[in-house]
């Protein structure tokens, strides 16, 4: 049997980011984060992320966003040093009002949201046009500085050889049971059992699957996702959130999301979702979409939350057992974030905040409350 501190069930952001934190935190702690298939195996793997401050129709400022943004970009600058690949395109994320009625959502929100500042502007519709030139007209757009594009599958990668680095072990190994036992979690496949006193479930979509877990609150949406060569140059274009978003890769590549589908047959691309994809280039970049060429498609399972935002916490009746899911469209940036605040809880027994605990959700609470009724002597 081989012990750790803290066994991670999944290696995507959350498993990652997590496996970080805790190292971090307490440079003794052994972790092992444990992944059934592959690094981006799940949501993660999507080409090319977008981070992007501004949230839905009204663009209201994502929760916490200085904090999410601060430590993202900390993060970035760590595994740029051990990276061979820019891992950050820099060059802001553009919300081109597409009617008269968006325009005044976002002049609305540009006006009642506290932006720190440099965070943001309104960019007139000729200024639009002269940025980027081939975008269909729209009535003016905001842009946010502060946005990115970030190489998530590179960003991936570095984030492995930090961690391995770190003394984070990684075993890869198919199939395995989970059970708990005076204290201690074990996780057994075919050829090792692993044990630890904390076990942190990451597993993305299929955190419900795990038999303490059934109860989440949590939906899979299925995400598609198509990259396209473009002969133009498109080096200088920043990401474009609208009807859901477009953003480089490299100076000839751009990628193309993406579609949600809260009812699929299956996980895999299909040409309906790629004709979707197309039909939103041609919308958006109307004059570039002839020139380019599909050459590629994708597509992952979000899980998403009912208020979007992620969930945290301990099992209601298993100690030592952890949730870390529901990062929906927004794992990049609020990934860090979130398991800073699991670690702390892990390691020093902080609370969570409201916001992301998974008892702010009553059902979960209703589950809390009947397992500690049924432990009172
Ligand atoms: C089409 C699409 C586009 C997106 N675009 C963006 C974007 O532009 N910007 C952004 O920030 N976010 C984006 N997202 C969302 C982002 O990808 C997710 O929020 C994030 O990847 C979720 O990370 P996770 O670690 O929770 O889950 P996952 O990435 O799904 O990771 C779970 C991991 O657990 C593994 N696993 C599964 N079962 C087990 C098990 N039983 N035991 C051990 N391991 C297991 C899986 O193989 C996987 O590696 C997009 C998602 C999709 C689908």
């Amino acid at each position: 049997m081989k012990t750790f501190d803290v066994i991670i069930a999944g290696g995507g952001l959350a498993g990652l980011a997590t496996a970080a934190q805790l190292v971090e935190k307490s440079k003794n702690l052994k972790v092992l984060v444990y992944e059934a298939n592959q690094i981006g195996g799940g949501a993660s793997g999507v080409p090319s992320g977008m981070v992007n401050p501004a949230t839905g129709q009204r663009a209201r400022m994502v929760w916490n966003a200085e904090a999410c943004f601060r430590m993202l970009e900390k993060r970035l600058e760590q595994l740029s040093a051990v990276s061979d690949t820019n891992l950050r395109l820099q060059k802001g994320v553009l919300r081109p009002a597409i009617d008269e009625n968006l325009a005044e959502n976002f002049r609305l929100s540009l006006k009642h949201t506290r932006w720190p500042k440099g965070w943001i502007e309104w960019l007139q519709p000729d200024e639009v046009k002269k940025r980027i030139p081939y975008l269909k007209d729209c009535s003016g757009a905001l842009f946010m500085s502060k946005g990115k594009t970030v190489r998530t599958p590179e960003y991936l990668q570095a984030y492995v050889r930090y961690l391995k680095e770190s003394g984070v072990t990684f075993v890869f190994g198919g199939p395995y049971t989970t059970d708990n036992g005076s204290g201690e979690w074990t996780l057994r496949n075919r050829k090792n059992v692993y044990s630890a006193p904390n076990l942190v479930i990451a597993t993305g979509f299929k955190a419900k699957e795990n038999k303490y877990w059934t109860e989440l609150p949590l939906n899979s949406v299925k995400g598609q996702l198509a990259v396209y060569h473009s002969p133009e140059h498109i080096g200088r274009l920043p990401a474009i959130s609208a009807y859901g978003y477009i953003a480089p890769v490299d100076d000839h590549t751009l990628a193309v999301g993406s579609t949600y589908e809260h009812h699929y047959h299956d996980e895999n691309p299909d040409t309906q979702g790629a004709g979707l994809l197309d039909q939103k280039l041609k919308e958006l970049l109307p004059e570039l979409y002839p020139h380019c060429q599909r050459i590629g498609q994708w597509s992952g399972i979000r899980a998403t939350t009912p208020d979007r935002l992620p969930i945290v916490g301990e099992h209601y009746a298993q100690k030592g057992l952890y949730i870390y899911a529901g990062l929906g469209s927004k794992g990049l940036l609020y990934s860090e974030l979130v398991a800073s605040h699991l670690a702390t809880h892990i390691t020093e027994k902080k609370d969570l905040p409201f916001e992301i605990s998974l008892y702010r959700f009553s059902r979960m609470e209703e589950l809390r409350d009947k397992a500690r009724e049924e432990n009172e002597p």
